[in-house]
């Protein structure tokens, strides 16, 4: 979604992933420079040896940050495959005791697919919808609970707008029926203090990237006596007791125990900095106006905060800030047509999930990161507001000027060309416009063409035409025919008056 042309912009995109600590690429350089990268940890030789105590120390590391033993730690190769091996592998253990899961509308796609796909090997799923802070409630969890129920499934901290779920109520409600509790903890390990072997939670899926260790590392906790009630989802050498075969990465391992140990020592202080710049940002973007926080009410973790800016477009607004790596909740470019669903399920409307921006900062982001953001932001949202026809007084129609408005407030496309006609032919082409920036660029280029052409022939040529002149998906036509529909309402008015 960022140009890729663009040097350097600030980065506030650590919810998706983070920038490497020095000390992780120190010690992942060392392993792969020196005897780490040689031996197979399965080999009984020396080189072999020195790579598991490397693995053993490195797994110590992983479990003391999250207040386990090391023996509750299988590695894996990242959140996604903790969270198969987690819901599919506890599902399908269990499937003769019982076939219903509940988890939320609200968690990342590495634990709903997995439900999905259960659903296809017939269980049932209920996925419980949050409350207007985009927390679940452990009562409505409790009520969702069936004698056939085998797993639970809740995300510690959501990635999109830094929620904390009560995991402690939740996995009590659990324990208390003999039923697994999983939760995707990506976005709270080396955020959140926690000791999880004094938590009701059985699974816990984490990853190296979130908090500065490399990518494709990852780790699922299994607490002591759950690993019999988890079925693997590979099959092969036995390594982690089974549970996930395959010749272990040194270096990715050792990486992720240097971040570990990184985390640690910053929990102390990095939440209260980040959460202090957070507010900063929050604070400057609240004085445009018309910004909600999402999230808002809920306990959130520091370095997050999720925005919903009334009057303009989110593709359109990321599109304008080349400056800032961020993300948004619109959904112009991605395969699927609706936005955000996790903030459609805190109950935005399309509309204001379209227009989110998700900030995330971390360890490396600055005061000074965060005041050009904002500015930048400002800039951006006051020349989109300025575009948007909700900005303009409702211009009256005569023979001189003629008026075509389509689409409209809560619609994706809203649409306003303003011709002004000079015996019978178009002078002057004004518009104005929201949507997404295929939208704006279409409406930009038609309003190019129409002048000198006769009101009588104001549509230059068909959306399909228009469509391969600027290189706009098929599956944005629809709102190219919106701007037509315009253009045909001012064509209309011509041969009326
Ligand atoms: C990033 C993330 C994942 C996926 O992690 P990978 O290591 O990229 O597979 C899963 N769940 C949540 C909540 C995440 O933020």
């Amino acid at each position: 979604m960022i140009p890729m042309d663009t040097a350097a912009p600030i980065y506030l995109d650590y919810a998706a992933t983070t920038p490497l600590d020095p000390a992780v690429i120190a010690a992942m350089t060392q392993c792969l420079a020196t005897d780490g990268g040689r031996g197979n940890p399965a080999s009984l030789h020396g080189w072999g040896r020195r790579a598991s105590a490397r693995i053993e120390s490195a797994r110590a590391e992983v479990a003391a940050l999250i207040g386990a033993a090391a023996e509750d730690i299988v590695f894996t190769s990242g959140a996604t495959e903790s969270d198969n091996l987690a819901v599919l592998g506890a599902a399908r253990a269990a499937a003769d005791r019982g076939r219903h899961l509940v988890s939320t509308r609200i968690e990342h796609k590495a634990a709903l697919d997995p439900c999905r796909r259960l659903q296809k090997e017939g269980f049932a799923v209920t996925l419980l919808a949050p409350d207007r802070t985009g927390r679940i409630d452990p009562q409505a969890l409790a009520a969702a609970l069936r004698p056939e129920t085998v797993l639970v499934s809740v995300m510690w901290v959501n990635n999109e707008t830094g929620v904390i779920q009560d995991v402690e109520a939740i996995g009590a409600l659990c324990r208390e029926r003999g039923i697994l509790f999983h939760t995707d903890a990506a976005q709270a390990v080396g955020k959140v203090p926690m000791a999880v072997r004094e938590l009701p939670i059985d699974l816990m899926s984490f990853t190296a990237h979130k908090f500065y260790g490399p990518k494709g590392i990852g780790a699922l906790y299994v607490r002591a006596g759950v690993r019999a009630r988890l079925q693997p989802l590979l099959y092969g050498g036995g390594q982690e007791r089974g549970l996930r075969p395959g010749t272990l990465a040194t270096h990715q391992i050792i990486g992720f125990g240097a971040a570990c140990t990184r985390a640690r020592a910053a929990l102390a202080h990095e939440p209260q900095r980040v959460a202090a710049l957070r507010d900063r940002l929050w604070a400057q973007l609240q004085s445009l106006g018309g910004v909600h926080l999402n999230g808002a009410g809920a306990p959130r973790v520091a370095g997050l905060l999720n925005v919903s800016i009334e009057g303009v477009e989110g593709e359109s607004l990321v599109t304008g800030l080349p400056e800032l790596a961020v993300s948004t909740g619109s959904a112009c470019n991605s395969a699927s047509a609706e936005p955000s669903y996790v903030l459609r399920a805190l109950g935005r409307d399309t509309e204001l999930a379209q227009s989110s921006l998700r900030f995330s900062l971390g360890r490396f982001s600055q005061l000074a990161d965060v005041e050009a953001a904002a500015a930048a932001v400002r800039r951006e949202v006051t020349r989109l507001r300025a575009l948007s026809p909700a900005q303009e007084p409702q211009p009256p129609v005569s023979a001189a000027q003629l008026v075509g408005e389509a689409g409209g407030p809560g619609r994706e496309v809203w649409i306003r060309f303003r011709l002004r006609v000079e015996a019978g032919r178009v002078s002057e082409a004004a518009y104005r416009v929201y949507g997404c920036p295929h939208t704006m660029a279409a409406a930009a280029w038609l309003a190019e063409q129409l002048p000198g052409r006769a009101v009588a022939d104001v549509v230059p040529g068909t959306p399909q035409e228009w469509a391969a002149a600027l290189g706009t998906p098929v599956e944005k036509l629809g709102r190219l025919l919106t701007l037509e529909d315009a253009l045909r309402e001012c064509q209309r008015r011509g041969a009326a008056v």
